[in-house]
This record gives C-alpha cells, sequence and structure tokens, in this order.
C-alpha cells in the first residue's frame, strides 16, 4: 500500500519543507496503522472512531492552524491541507471529522471570539479534549443559509435559543457548537447572530443522526433547541453580524474540502494503480493496455491540477490574503474532479469495484459529500462568478 502512494506522492506539485515532509510520514504512517485496519467495520458500523479522534489531538492535529499560545500547532493551511489530503486518502471519515472540527467550529471561535471566549475554548478544542461542529443549517434553509428560522430572544442577561439545525457534522459528540441564528428577523443576513453552546445546556440536545451514502464513519446529526438559555457572553461576534463571519470560515472551510477531495481522490487512484499492475486480462496485467493508461494518465493530471488550486488557496490564506474567490475555486474543482477519478476507479476496477471486498466502491460513495458539504457545486459558482465580476476584467 505505502509502495503504491510513492507513485502519486512524486506528482506533488512543489517541495514541502522538511517539516511539512514529516508531517505528512507522520500521519501517513498514523493513518496506515491506525486507520486503514477499521476502515469497513467502522463504515458499515457507522461507527464515530472516538478513540482515534483523541489521538489526532495528541498529534497537535485538532488545533492544527490555532497559535501555540491558544495551545494550537501554530502552523498554516498549507500544512492543514497536507493532514486532510493524508487522512482522507485512507478514511473520508476521519478528514471531515477533523475539518469540521477545525475550520468550521473552533474557527469561528477563533475569528469571531473575545479574548476570554478565545482563552475559554480553543486550548480545550486545539487539545481534542473537546469536539467542536459549527452549525448554519436548517431543514428549510441550506444553500439559502440567510433563511434561517432558529431564533435567539435577548432576555435580560441570557439569550433563549429554540429551533433546530441538521446535518452537523460532529453534532453528537460535539462538546461545543457555533449555532447561527436569527436575533432580528427584520434585518435579512444582517439579522444573524453566532452563539456558543455547550454540551449539557438545558433545552440542547442531538437529535436523529443521519444514516448516510458515504463517509459513515464521521457524524451527521441534528441538533434541537427547547428554550435553550445561554448566557449573554455566549454571543461570538456582534450581533447581527454571524452571518458575515460564517462566509469568513467558510472561506477557509472551503479550502478543507477541497484536501478532502483531494484525499479520497488520491485513494481512489492509489487503489486503482496497484490493482491495473495485479489484474490480468487477455493474458497481461490491465495496466499494459493503452486504453487503461491514458485513464490513469487523466486521472493524475487532474489531480494535480486539483491539488496547486488546493495548495494555492492555502498559501494565500497564510499570507493573510482574503481567499474567497480561490477557496471556492479550489473547493468547486477538487470536488468536482474527486468525483470523476473515483468513479473512474470504480471502472478499472470493473465487477470488483462494485464490491465491498475492494476499496473502490467505498472512495465512490465518500467523495460525493465534497461537492455538497459547505455550499454546493452550484453555490460555488455563484461565489466565483460574483467575485469575478466585482474586478476589472483587464486585472483578472
Ligand atoms: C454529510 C454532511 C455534512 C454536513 N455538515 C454540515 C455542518 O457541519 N454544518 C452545517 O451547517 N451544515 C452541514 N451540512 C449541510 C450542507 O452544507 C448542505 O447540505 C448544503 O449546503 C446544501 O444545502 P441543502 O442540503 O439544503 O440543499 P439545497 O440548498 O436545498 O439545494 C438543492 C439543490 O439546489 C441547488 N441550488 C440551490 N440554490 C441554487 C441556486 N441559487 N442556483 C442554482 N442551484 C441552486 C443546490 O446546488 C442543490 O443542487 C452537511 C451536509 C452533509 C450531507
Amino acid at each position: 500500500m505505502l509502495g503504491e502512494l510513492e507513485a502519486v506522492e512524486n506528482l506533488y506539485p512543489f517541495v514541502l519543507t522538511d517539516e511539512q515532509e514529516s508531517l505528512r510520514a507522520e500521519i501517513r504512517r498514523f493513518a496506515a496503522r491506525e486507520i486503514a485496519p477499521h476502515v469497513m467495520e467502522w463504515d458499515e458500523a457507522c461507527e464515530f472512531p472516538s478513540p482515534v479522534i483523541r489521538k489526532l489531538g495528541a498529534m497537535g492535529l485538532m488545533g492544527i492552524i490555532f497559535p501555540a499560545e491558544y495551545g494550537g500547532s501554530g502552523l498554516g493551511y498549507v500544512d492543514y491541507v497536507l493532514a486532510i489530503e493524508e487522512l482522507s486518502a485512507v478514511d473520508g471519515s476521519v478528514g471531515l471529522t477533523l475539518a469540521a472540527h477545525n475550520s468550521l467550529g473552533t474557527n469561528h471561535i477563533f475569528l469571531a471570539g473575545t479574548e476570554m471566549q478565545r482563552r475559554k475554548y480553543i486550548p480545550l478544542l486545539a487539545s481534542g479534549e473537546w469536539l467542536g461542529a459549527w452549525a448554519l443549517t436548517e431543514p428549510g434553509s441550506g444553500s439559502d443559509a440567510g433563511g434561517a428560522r432558529t431564533t435567539a430572544v435577548k432576555i435580560g442577561d441570557r439569550y433563549v435559543l429554540n429551533g433546530n439545525k441538521i446535518f452537523i457534522t460532529n453534532g453528537h459528540y460535539a462538546d461545543v457548537a457555533v449555532v447561527i441564528a436569527v436575533t432580528d428577523k427584520t434585518k435579512g443576513t444582517h439579522g444573524l447572530s453566532a452563539f456558543i453552546v455547550e454540551k449539557g445546556t438545558p433545552g440542547f440536545r442531538p437529535g436523529r443522526k443521519e444514516n448516510k451514502l458515504g463517509l459513515r464513519a464521521s457524524d451527521t446529526s441534528e441538533l434541537i433547541f427547547e428554550d435553550c438559555e445561554i448566557p449573554e457572553e455566549n454571543l461570538l461576534g456582534a450581533e447581527g453580524e454571524g452571518f458575515i463571519d460564517a462566509m469568513r470560515v467558510l472561506d477557509g472551510g472551503r479550502i478543507s474540502i477541497a484536501a478532502l477531495s483531494l484525499g479520497i481522490a488520491r485513494g481512489a487512484l492509489d487503489a486503482a494503480l496497484k490493482y491495473v499492475k495485479e489484474r490480468r486480462q487477455f493474458g497481461k496485467a490491465i495496466a499494459e493496455f493503452q486504453g487503461i493508461q491514458w485513464k490513469l494518465a487523466d486521472m493524475a493530471t487532474q489531480l494535480d491540477a486539483a491539488r496547486l488550486l488546493t495548495q494555492r488557496a492555502a498559501v494565500l490564506k497564510d499570507a493573510g490574503r482574503k481567499v474567497t474567490r480561490e477557496s471556492s475555486m479550489a473547493k468547486l474543482f477538487a470536488s468536482e474532479t474527486a468525483v470523476r477519478i473515483c468513479d473512474e476507479a470504480v471502472q478499472l476496477f470493473g465487477g470488483y469495484g462494485f464490491i465491498k471486498d475492494y476499496p473502490a466502491e467505498k472512495f465512490y460513495r465518500d467523495v460525493k459529500l465534497c461537492t455538497i458539504g459547505e455550499g454546493t457545486s452550484e453555490i460555488q459558482r455563484m461565489v466565483i462568478a460574483r467575485e469575478i465580476l466585482k474586478v476589472n476584467p483587464s486585472r483578472g
């Protein structure tokens, strides 16, 4: 397995630092040892791998993008992309768990939180002691996230939350969730605010746990709020700025979904490269047929192009640039490309691609979420179009 991974590694678009190389190697060894043997068992049982997530915390990955002064690893998005790709090449569910925790839940607190909120929550989350979730989607509002109906009414020094969120990654296991709710329904998206809600708060509970097509070891749950009272100091960012902050959070989050796409596609390509050398038809390995080789060449080239766009977004994010356009482009291209690569991998496995004893079918199931979560491909195109229409076309 690792031998085959070398072949794809050579396609990496730029030279990594020694630290980045050792981070990748460490994560790759960890994934091969602690994740790979259990992937199908977790998938079939929809089992959330809590012990592995705790170990990722001990490795510093649950706080990879946060400064050391808040208990994080002090690394950047380039490292974060590497980490998610490595984990997702073995199990996308683990990659998604890490992504939702880091760049959504924890990052919203980091971006919009007061110093007191940062000091209270980031060290717990960055160490992996606590798991984070981020709750924007509702039954009636997905792509149109501004149409949220969950309310937060200020009464004295408290807010009272009522409503429900769905499809929330880590929802069932999260120790803390960032929740977007309506504080002023006359103001549209400017009437939405973000709140920190801790597990165990009366009136707050996880609801239905979804049974999914893929990424079945990641948790996707409903969150229910029934007269849930939280102290006013749990307002995150200014009142009315929850939606704007959520869009900033998604700028970083979409890079992580691009990385998830890369990882799943690379896992599928690695598996296909190994299989085509072993599988014999017409008296030779199917890898010797030009028709097969061309498929492999296209898959590898498309994967590299997706990686370049993803790392461009990561490099710019690390440089402190606004990456709305770049992260949407990376997410759109990497996810759509990854779906095609995983489809082609199943085809290369022939009938065995359809059978659960072989790895291709799981990559094929897992990868589809990448074109949906954190904004569908259609929404990414809307974001990109809006961004490019803003600028002077001659400047590009
Ligand atoms: C496994 C999983 C994990 C998730 N994790 C989280 C999470 O942690 N937190 C969270 O808040 N949410 C999460 N989500 C929700 C996810 O972000 C939404 O499902 C997604 O944004 C799409 O919303 P929707 O499902 O309501 O689809 P809809 O918005 O109903 O879209 C249906 C279709 O219509 C298209 N469409 C909608 N509007 C337009 C338009 N204007 N133009 C063209 N096409 C359009 C969409 O692209 C899509 O094809 C998760 C979802 C899944 C499946």
